[in-house]
Parts: C-alpha cells; structure tokens; sequence
C-alpha cells in the first residue's frame, strides 16, 4: 500500500467492514484479515461489522468470527435484521409478518414486536422480508394479504443473490421481488446501499462520517452504501468484484486494494 493512502486510512478514527467476500469467504476467513483487525485495534481504531444477510444474529457472528481468529465484540457486529429492528422502533411497535430467518425474528422479538402467523397477517402493522432459504407459498401469500390490508412493508435489503461455491443463489431482494410484483407496493428498504442502515452503523461506531471508512467487496452494495453516506470507501478485491467489474461500474470506490491483509501494514 502506498504511503499516501496509508496516511489518509491512519488518519481514520473508525472501520465499517462488509463481512461475506470482505473478511471471510463462506467459512474461511480471507487470509490476514484477524492480523488485520488486530493492527487496527493496535492503533486505536474502532471496529464496526456491517452485514446485509439477515439470517443471523450478531452472537452467531461473534462466534463465527472469533472461530476464524477474529476477537469480536457483539457490539461491533450490525445486521440488517437489528437495523430493521431498530428503524421500526421510530415508526412504533406492533405486530409483524415476518418472511425470514432467525436472526430477523430475534432481532424484533428483541425489539419488543410481537410476531404473527399466517392466520393472523390480516392483523400487521408490517411486513418484514429478508431472506428465508424456509420459503413458502403460503408465508408469500400471508405477506402479500397483508400488504394489501395496509402493513407497512420493510426489507431488511435487496442483495439480488449470495455467492456459494458453484455460483450464486437466490438472496433476500428476490423474494422481496416477488412480494412487489404481486402487490405493486414498494418497500423501505433498510440494508447496504440504504442511507438507512448507515446512519445506524454511525451511531454504533459513535463517530462522524467525516472520521470512517467502509470497507467492502460489491460495488453497488457496499461501495453505493457509502456514497450514499458520504464516506470514504475502500473496495477491496478479495470478494465479488473483479478488475473487469470495477472498469464496467459506475460505482466508484474511494481507493482499492487486494484484501483486507494490506491493512495489516497500516502503522509500520
Ligand atoms: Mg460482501
């Protein structure tokens, strides 16, 4: 890394990472990153893990992470099922159809929102959709009547798919997907590129904007998240993005490097 980035990146008080191509690869973790994380914290910075999968909760990260070498905090870890979570809470508690995972239902049971059954959608005050690898005709119906009797729609994010060894499958904005086609409604959208989510990972770090840089591995997820927010932006090239895909992007990150192992040599 040249010594003019490694002067701007120092001059950071705190790091946003993008988890998933960023940090790990599935289920190992990108070689150097816990060298890098403990460089950082070496040179006081504060740490903040943002991810968009919903399907988790912050304490299954933790346990996932400190597996890989990663010494983690829950309070560094965001999800877009606790951003959801604590987005709602401004717009009141009530009763919440949910399409998704545990990590999603968790977060709003934590977040003092009760959920319903399919036999009771009717009665939402919202439709929460992330991403449920559990999905049913029957959850996409209750969400869609639901809808239609006024629930306020959210998604937790619109991550089109996930990388898996063979290619990709369907993420969390598919679904959602179908619940916009049926329903022509549009939902609030809560997770990376959402403004949303960023102005909740600022008040966890508790930092300016101005004092952070995102790290991340997508163009239009991670690398949109922070110009959207205004700050700095680091792609890294260890995930989803090639040097093919950065020339074709609009998107533009900050500055680039290889993978989070450059960092490693921040403050020597
Ligand atoms: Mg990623």
């Amino acid at each position: 890394m040249l010594e003019p980035l490694k002067s701007k990146l120092r001059e950071k008080k705190g790091f946003i990472f993008d988890l998933d191509g960023c940090i790990y690869r599935g289920d190992r973790p990108i070689d150097g990153a816990p060298e890098a994380i403990l460089a950082l914290r070496g040179g006081g910075k504060r740490i903040l893990f943002l991810t968009n999968n919903s399907t988790k909760t912050p304490s299954e990260y933790v346990e996932k992470l400190r597996r890989m070498g990663l010494c983690v905090e829950e309070r560094e870890v965001l999800t877009s099922s606790v951003a959801t979570a604590i987005y709602m809470r401004d717009l009141g508690i009530g009763g919440c159809f949910v399409v998704g995972e545990q990590g999603l239902i968790s977060a709003l049971e934590g977040g003092g929102f009760r959920i319903l059954g399919a036999d009771e959608a009717k009665m939402a005050k919202y439709v929460v959709c992330g991403l449920d690898t559990r999905l049913t005709y029957e959850k996409l119906a209750a969400a869609c009547r639901a809808i239609q009797c006024g629930a306020t729609f959210i998604a937790t994010n619109l991550d089109p798919n996930m990388p898996v060894e063979e290619g990709y499958i369907p993420g969390a904005g598919a679904i959602v997907s179908a619940l916009v086609t049926a329903t022509r409604v549009k939902p609030i959208v809560i997770g990376k590129p959402s403004r949303i989510i960023m102005k909740i990972a600022l008040e966890k770090i508790g930092l300016d904007k101005r004092d952070v840089v995102m790290v991340g591995d997508t163009l239009n997820i991670d690398i949109a998240a922070a110009k959207n927010a205004r700050i700095t932006s680091l792609l890294v090239l260890s995930g989803s993005t090639s040097v093919k895909d950065l020339a074709g992007s609009r998107v533009k990150p900050d500055e680039v490097i290889q993978s989070v192992a450059e960092l490693k040599g921040l403050f020597y």
